[in-house]
């Protein structure tokens, strides 16, 4: 699997609407400073579900739509789509190529989008997820992360190998199953005592 293309509109430096072609092989991107570089890799980050506005550099999400130049006005929304080459059926329940869209509006909402069809942010991460590729996916390594490794301590490391083997998955589905769990036991308990009153 890997990452054929991008396309930025409202995202950020990218007011009008730019598709980037990806080869297999690397891709270099370079320019000047200040150009969108860095843009370019938060507006990947972004569409796989990133929550945080700060780790996209800005105070809150809504940051992130073009904010205006001296000759355009600002925008209302930001979308960014990714298309992957799935040829390798890595994503075993999709076809050769999977589409993924993120689409956030100023009041701070969110659509996504998988194949044109709207689903949950939820399922947007889970088909990453699938792929090894979780919100602290190693897939970006910034400044400073690999000594941020190096220096982490047993039990996150251990995250990082989780999250890529695809297990960190599993991992988030039983934490949320344990949960609806604990929510019934208390129900129960609850009713218990209820019955336990009117006897
Ligand atoms: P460097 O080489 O210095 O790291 P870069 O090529 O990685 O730079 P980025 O950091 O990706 O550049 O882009 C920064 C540019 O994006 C700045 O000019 C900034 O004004 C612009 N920018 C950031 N957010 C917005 C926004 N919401 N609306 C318009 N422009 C924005």
């Amino acid at each position: 699997m890997y990452l054929k293309s991008l396309t930025l509109t409202g995202f950020k430096s990218f007011q009008k609407k730019t598709t980037i072609d990806f080869d297999p092989q690397i891709n270099g991107v370079i320019g000047p400073n200040g150009s969108g570089k860095s843009n370019l890799i938060e507006a990947i980050r972004f569409a796989m579900g990133e929550q945080s506005g700060k780790s996209l550099r800005g105070n809150t999400m809504k940051d992130i739509i073009f904010s205006g130049s001296e000759t355009e006005s600002a925008l209302n929304r930001a979308k960014v789509q990714i298309v992957l080459d799935n040829s390798d059926h890595l994503l075993s329940e999709f076809g050769d190529l999977v589409e993924v869209g993120r689409t956030l509006y100023r009041d701070g909402t969110s659509d996504y989008q998988i194949n044109k069809q709207n689903v949950r942010q939820k399922d947007v991460q889970n088909l990453f997820l699938s792929a090894g590729l979780g919100r602290d996916t190693m897939a970006f390594i910034n400044q400073g992360k690999v000594q941020s490794i190096i220096d982490s301590d047993p039990v996150s490391r251990r995250g990082v190998f989780e999250e890529v083997a695809g297990v960190y998955k599993y991992k988030l589905n039983r934490r949320e199953a344990v949960s609806n769990l604990d929510a019934t036991d208390f129900e129960v308990q609850r009713l218990k005592d209820l019955l336990f009153e009117l006897n």
